[in-house]
């Protein structure tokens, strides 16, 4: 079992876990290994406890009982190797502060086709994944102890994939991740009225750093961008979470989300990125985040300044980005 380790100055958190080596990887050695995550291998992973199946006209949700479900087009299951874990085991007394690494870990493999590029998974499929997303986030928020539901997706060895087959990964924790916090002092986002991210994105819409707008949502390059070519998605109305979502609002951020990482792909030749979600966590007494989606593209080594100062620099102004992004979706 992991710990979770608190530095001794800030509010900085590293898990310790061994369990997490143990993991395979094919990013290095593509196509030597079976996939873990491919159709017909599902027996490699634990037992899918969300599985999506196209029917004649609508979408079965079902589990694996002894026999996994066959001929799925989403399937999630617990990650086999977790940096977190269900056990509350104690840990030895010691001189600084750590816990035990609690919490729960899930892959959502987002496509049955083991090649199809993140620019490449159509919008039908996306919002699928999202629709998995959302129900497993719901089910986890339920969860004794857990404070925070946080997604990513790791595209690229660059980006810290290990494996190469399309998938999201979803991570619970106890408290509220150090970057979020932060997010939630600074937003003030308990209404639209105070909302500091609603006042931003009333400006980026008519601004030079808007990439792309479809109902209710908009992509824009961030003003302070860390990363060259970063974006993000958000809703335009105010909402805090991304269970607040309707169908029909989880297809508009599908639409945004296929056309921004087609854009970045044509842009930039299939970057490597990191995609995460920050959304509200489920106490509410740190107050309330307007949700979002963050694309960091790995285009630039991060050193010394970014590492050691938390100073970042970027070498393509967010409004050339967002120039270039917007035109590679007009063409
Ligand atoms: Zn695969
Ligand atoms: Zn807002
Ligand atoms: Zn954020």
């Amino acid at each position: 079992m992991g710990e979770i380790r608190k530095d001794y100055f800030s509010d900085r958190l590293v898990i310790v876990s061994e369990a997490r080596a143990k993991r395979p990887s094919d990013a290095s050695a593509k196509g030597r290994r079976k996939c873990v995550f491919c159709p017909g291998n599902e027996l490699q992973t634990p037992p899918a406890e969300l599985v999506l199946v196209e029917r004649k006209d609508a979408i079965a949700v079902m589990v694996d009982q002894i026999e996994p479900v066959k001929g799925w087009t989403v399937r999630a299951f617990p990650n086999k190797f977790p940096a977190v874990s269900p056990s509350r085991m104690p840990l030895p007394k010691t001189d600084f502060e750590a816990e035990p690494a609690y919490g729960f870990q899930y892959v959502i493999v987002v496509t049955p086709k083991h090649n199809l590029s993140f620019h490449q998974v159509p919008v039908k499929q996306w919002h699928r994944t999202l629709t998995a997303f959302q129900e497993l986030t719901k089910r986890l928020l339920h969860k004794e102890g857990v404070q925070y539901v946080y997604a990513f997706i790791n595209h690229g060895e660059q980006a810290g994939a290990s494996l190469s087959h399309p998938h999201l990964q979803l991570i619970t924790f106890s408290a509220t991740p150090p970057l979020i916090q932060e997010e939630l002092k600074g937003m003030d986002g308990l209404a639209s009225n105070t909302c500091k991210l609603c006042t931003v994105l009333e400006k980026e819409l008519n601004g030079p750093r808007l990439i792309f707008k479809a109902e209710q949502f908009a992509a824009f390059a961030p003003w302070a961008s860390t990363h060259a070519y970063e974006f993000w998605i958000a809703p335009t109305i105010h909402q805090t979470t991304i269970l607040e979502a309707t169908s029909k609002q989880l297809e508009s951020t599908s639409v945004v989300i296929r056309t921004t990482l087609g854009a970045l792909a044509r842009v930039l030749h299939n970057p490597d990125f990191n995609l995460v979600f920050h959304i509200s966590p489920r106490n509410h007494t740190e107050g309330k985040l307007h949700w979002h989606i963050e694309v960091y593209p790995q285009v630039t080594k991060w050193a010394g300044l970014e590492r050691g100062a938390r100073v970042y620099i970027n070498q393509v102004p967010p409004e050339e980005a967002a120039k270039r992004l917007a035109s590679a979706i007009r063409h």
